[in-house]
């Protein structure tokens, strides 16, 4: 199966007018795999008739990007660019929206020793500090979106011969993105509006902190007094609403920097950086983390718990059903963007400042920590969602709220 332009017509429909929801005159910036030229180039057609003013795009190949990984020097790997991180700046700082196309091997670098991944990691992120706040405060426009590729399909189906698992992982993305009846922009409003009024619902409860128990997890996760409940669709910095992953289906805020008690047990395993990580346990005393685990991927995962002091914390708590229709296709997709929509999850690291009601305030990281919120390099979701996880919430009036219930809403919002 080849996959052409008009087959991501759709998609690229989307996550341009409601992804980043282009706005006339505006510059696209995107970034993707070699592999998916097809899918920006619908990206980009999409755009002009949306009234772009320019789209560039920034190809890379993994493969390349392995040969790299795997045979540059040390010295090599703990440089980036400045130049190209500046120019991201330049871009944002001039009000152009960001568009990441996803789709490779999950499992990509898993021969690459998990060191060397996170020394260039690190450079990237390092060079980045002042581009990276557009992105976390939405003061730049950016969504992610995801084509299929043959490794990843047959990390996916793997008794499916290539062609049929590149079929249905394809079919799999269009369900979960929305785009695969006959109005996708119509369905989109009608999700967001689903979403919204969760939202709703969880601002109105004033939430002081969250109790999450499973299997292996008893956890308390404290919010701050200025945290606020964010989905899609929502009204952002930038001055408009964009939809920053496709898909979505979760409902999302900050937990309270120091305020996080208790174990948690992961419930799906995650690619990260193309490498698998399983079975992770985590321990946190004040919110710090003070114990890690993994199944599969110790060294990975103590890579980005060791990212820096702020990638010990949490920064982000959100909540998606087991009936979500991404978590009722029964699929794992082994690729965050879709994995953390069928699932409860937490991230190391960052928080985002729009989650808090006084984010707009937001200018620095000290100003963050200040408000109870977390500052990082890195930012890294992980399932914890199941049919045995419940939540309960207490509130400043100090009542008990059934929020989840066999890993369902336990509640539905008026
Ligand atoms: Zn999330
Ligand atoms: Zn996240």
């Amino acid at each position: 199966m080849s996959l052409t332009e008009r087959d991501f017509a759709p998609l690229a429909e989307v996550a341009v007018r409601l992804g980043v929801n282009l706005q006339p005159g505006q510059r696209l910036w995107v970034n993707s795999p070699v592999a998916h030229a097809a899918l920006v180039r619908a990206v980009a057609r999409a755009a002009y008739e949306a009234g772009a003013r320019d789209v560039k795009a920034d190809f890379h190949d993994e493969l390349l990007g392995k040969i790299r990984l795997e045979m540059a020097p040390e010295a090599g790997l703990a440089e980036f660019p400045q130049w190209i991180a500046d120019g991201l700046e330049t871009e944002a700082k001039g009000g152009t929206a960001f568009l990441s196309v996803l789709g490779s091997d999950p499992e990509l670098l898993s021969s690459v020793p998990p060191a060397r991944v996170a020394m260039s990691m690190k450079a990237a992120q390092q060079a980045m500090v002042n581009y990276r706040p557009y992105l976390l405060s939405h003061r730049a426009a950016w969504s992610i979106i995801a084509a299929p590729a043959p490794a990843w399909a047959k990390k996916v189906f793997p008794d499916t011969p290539e062609d049929q698992a590149m079929d249905l992982l394809w079919q799999a993305i269009q369900r979960a993105s929305r785009v695969d009846g006959p109005d996708p922009i119509a369905a989109w409003h009608a999700h967001i509006a689903n979403l919204q009024a969760r939202v709703a619902w969880l601002n109105g409860l004033s939430i002081r902190q969250l109790h999450y128990q499973g299997p292996g997890t008893d956890l308390t996760v404290g919010l701050p007094p200025t945290h606020q409940w964010v989905a899609s669709g929502q009204r952002r910095s930038v001055g408009y609403a964009t939809s920053p992953n496709i898909p979505t289906e979760e409902v999302f805020t900050l937990p309270l920097r120091t305020g996080v008690q208790g174990t948690v047990q992961s419930t799906m395993p995650l690619s990260h950086s193309g490498q698998l990580i399983d079975g992770i346990a985590l321990t946190f005393k004040d919110g710090r983390i003070v114990s890690y685990s993994a199944s599969t991927g110790q060294d990975a995962l103590g890579q980005v718990i060791e990212t820096d002091d702020g990638s010990r914390y949490l920064g982000e708590v959100a909540l998606v059903p087991v009936d979500s229709p991404i978590a009722q296709s029964g699929i794992l997709y082994y690729n965050t963007l879709f994995d953390e929509n069928a699932s409860c999850h937490l991230a190391i690291g960052a928080a985002y400042p729009n989650t808090l009601t006084d984010g707009a305030e937001v200018a620095s990281d000290q100003d963050l920590l200040e408000k109870g919120g977390n500052v990082s390099m890195t930012h890294v979701d992980f399932m914890v969602g199941s049919q045995d996880l419940s939540i309960d919430a207490e509130t400043a009036a100090g009542k008990t709220v059934a929020i989840f219930r066999k890993g369902r809403w336990a509640t539905q919002p008026a």
